[in-house]
């Protein structure tokens, strides 16, 4: 028997379905939302203990925390941490949970350059083992199980029941929203997808800004689910306790740059929003949402600085990413490298090429329940083989976020683990010997194929 987790079921990969699994469905199981002026971890692994900070570093945290106890969705959580006038590292889907797939599997999010990524944040979690058995996991008990359940990947190494997590003080953010778009009655597309190109090429200079968030883009109009419907790209960045003035003047070299467009067809605008707190900013300009069950898939990509300044070799994975009519394609970009991501952090699981790079890159393909299998098949391998390939061909040596990743990609060990996954497979095998929580793609599964019946049966590799 197999057993598989659920919190919302929100996952791109599939990885809560528990076809012919026993599954364990969190969703009700919630003891209450608890902050704590400053924190002290369940196993006294406290900042007064010299040791432990020497040992492990995690354990400086001197600041305000939440404990999330149980299956409460990042909305519940941001109005909580509002009422208590502090900002958590969160999502930007507001249904997804906090504790589960998200922050075990790592967690961007729109405050992450500031503070770092969501996994970062942990200071404690409580788990059920495989073998019934509930324990802590923090920098100073169970240390390598806490290690893989930041960043690691949920469903696979017990089942979470709570997380505390960093909390800080609330302070105002201004947002500055860059858009192009072509002026009417232009359908010049190659001229959009240079100026998307000369975009990316100026993500570097945004992030040295200190400056960090979102865009979406998409070549042709669609029934997208995440990015423009039409031909255009947003983007929106935040910089927190900086005032509009600054916040311009930062921006000015990238406008500057991006502003020859406006003479070939584009309007290149910038705007500026003084946000009283976080709070408000993330609400306005960057949460969303999507109904669980949506028929997608996608192709991430870390990308470092040397692969955004290759313009020819950019320009080209666009073209390709760009896509055609019909084909409902289109790109995230998470520009949120790093500032507090770059940070070494202890007893963490985080791909390592997540640290070293700037962007997130993010293409994917949506299409209705009711499409026939040949379509859905074609455009799951023009995601695979076309457009992930485009990506991978730009930035061949990083890798892919595993919660935003392909469910088909053939190389998903390493692109999802690189080099972390000799050490995920040690702590799978120590507290899960017998493989009994299972998922696609997680670690540990490809030492399993499932039969036509849907049994499981054991391979070597
Ligand atoms: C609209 C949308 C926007 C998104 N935006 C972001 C974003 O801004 N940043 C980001 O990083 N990601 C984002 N994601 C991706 C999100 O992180 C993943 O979909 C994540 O896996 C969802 O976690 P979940 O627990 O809600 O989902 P589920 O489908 O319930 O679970 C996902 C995985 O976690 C495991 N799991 C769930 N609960 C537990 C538990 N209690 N203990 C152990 N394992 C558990 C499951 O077995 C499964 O492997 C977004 C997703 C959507 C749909």
């Amino acid at each position: 028997m197999r057993v598989s987790i659920k919190q919302t079921g929100h996952d791109f990969l599939g990885r809560s379905t528990g076809y012919a699994s026993l599954e364990i469905w969190t969703y009700n199981l919630r003891q209450g939302l608890t902050f704590h002026d400053s924190y002290l971890s369940t196993s006294q692994c406290s900042p007064q203990e010299p040791e432990d900070i020497e040992s492990t570093g995690a354990a400086l945290w001197a600041g305000s925390a939440i404990t999330i106890g149980g299956a409460y969705t990042w909305t519940e959580v941001y109005q909580f941490a509002h009422e208590q006038n502090v900002i958590v590292v969160g999502g930007t889907c507001t249904g997804v949970g906090a504790i589960g797939g998200y922050l075990q599997g790592g967690g961007h999010s729109a405050s992450m350059r500031e503070f770092g990524i969501a996994a970062d944040q942990v200071l404690e979690y409580t788990v059920v083992l495989a073998n019934g058995e509930v324990v802590t996991a923090n920098a100073c008990a169970n240390t390598d199980l806490f290690q893989a359940l930041r960043g690691g990947g949920g469903g696979t190494y017990g089942v979470v029941i709570n997380a505390t997590i960093k909390a800080y003080p609330e302070m105002p953010v201004t947002a500055a929203i860059l858009t192009i778009v072509p002026q009417d009655g232009n359908d010049d597309l190659a001229t959009f997808l240079d100026a998307v190109a000369t975009w990316y090429e100026t993500t570097p200079m945004i992030l040295e800004a200190n400056l960090g968030g979102y865009a979406g883009w998409a070549a042709w109009d669609g029934d997208t689910l995440l990015a423009p419907k039409v031909r255009r790209l947003e983007s929106a960045f935040g910089g927190f306790n900086r005032s509009i003035d600054n916040v311009q003047e930062s921006m000015a070299p990238v406008v500057a740059r991006l502003s020859s467009f406006n003479s070939k067809g584009m309007n290149v605008t910038a705007e500026y929003i003084a946000f009283p707190d976080y709070f408000t900013y993330f609400h306005e300009v960057h949460a969303n949402s999507m109904d669980v069950g949506q028929s997608i898939i996608m192709s991430s990509r870390f990308l470092r600085s040397a692969q955004l300044a290759d313009s020819t070799a950019v320009r080209q994975m666009v073209n390709v990413t760009a896509g055609f009519p019909g084909q409902n394609a289109f790109t995230v970009v998470g520009v949120n490298g790093g500032g507090a991501v770059a940070l070494d952090v202890p007893n963490t699981a985080i791909n390592p090429a997540w640290r070293e790079s700037l962007v997130n890159n993010l293409v994917a393909r949506n299409w209705p329940d009711t499409t026939p299998y040949p379509e859905v098949k074609a455009a799951q391998d023009d995601i695979t083989y076309v457009k992930g390939a485009s990506l991978e061909l730009l930035a061949p040596d990083t890798g892919t976020y595993i919660n935003e990743a392909n469910y088909k990609d053939p190389n998903y060990l390493a692109n999802f683990y690189g080099t972390t996954r000799p050490a995920l497979e040690a702590i799978k095998q120590k507290y899960d010997p017998n493989d009994l929580f299972y998922c696609r793609t997680c670690i540990r599964s490809n030492y399993w194929y499932q039969e036509a019946d849907g049994r499981l049966c054991y391979k070597d590799s």
